[in-house]
């Protein structure tokens, strides 16, 4: 999976192929679908919700540039593998999901895998997590309308927001860095994931 569908299309960060590489994507599929865990697609986690492709999964962490002392949030916590590779990658992962199912399922799949450094909570997080801000990065795993201000407001200094921004069926990939006062913008091609849904949200 790291050499064939995600070294081989440009993620290049070595960091973030070993994390890759350390978390056993079949423990966050559900019971049926772990001999496809490891193909090149998004597969149903549930409740109407996806666990993304590994090479986005991959894509959206090298994007983040997650540091050993990082504090990272995370807005859709749904299977919990995106957290589980990221908490590979930083001090600590703060990771938000709307559904309290979902949030249960995840909780217990990063338990599985020994990912203590990971909080799940239940929330809207397009407020994002303001009693543990400000973040390092921040990254959103669902669709987005556009970029919920609450999570600018909780990004520190030289932090990296990730998020797929746009209409319902498809999206854009962008990343914003705080440089201070100001925002540098850029974006990293079409994507295509689940909505957003709340206050910032859809
Ligand atoms: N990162 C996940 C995939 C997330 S799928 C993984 O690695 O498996 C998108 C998730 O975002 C879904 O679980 C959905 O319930 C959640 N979601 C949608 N709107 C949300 C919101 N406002 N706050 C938190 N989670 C939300």
């Amino acid at each position: 999976m790291v050499e064939h569908q995600i070294a081989a299309r440009g993620v290049r960060d070595e960091r973030v192929l070993e994390a890759m590489r350390g978390v056993p994507r079949h423990l966050f599929v559900p019971p049926g679908y772990e001999r496809a865990a490891y193909d090149d697609m998004p597969l149903p986690i549930g409740a109407g919700q996806t666990i993304s492709q590994p090479y986005i999964v991959a894509l959206m962490t090298a994007m983040l540039e997650p540091g050993p002392e990082d504090r990272v949030l995370e807005i859709g916590a749904g299977s919990g593998y995106q957290a589980a590779v990221l908490s590979l990658l930083c001090e600590r992962v703060v990771t938000v999901e709307r559904l309290p199912e979902v949030a249960e399922a995840a909780r217990a799949n990063l338990a599985r895998v020994g990912a203590t450094n990971v909080e799940v909570h239940v929330g809207d997080g397009t407020q994002g997590w303001p009693a543990l801000a400000p973040y390092n990065a921040i990254l959103v795993t669902a669709a987005a309308p556009f970029v919920p201000e609450p999570l600018l407001e909780q990004l520190a200094d030289n932090g990296r927001f990730v998020a797929p921004v746009g209409g319902r069926d498809l999206q854009e990939l962008v990343r914003i860095r705080r440089q201070g006062a100001r925002l540098v913008h850029e974006s990293a091609g079409p994507v295509r994931f689940v909505p957003l849904i709340g206050e910032h949200g859809w």
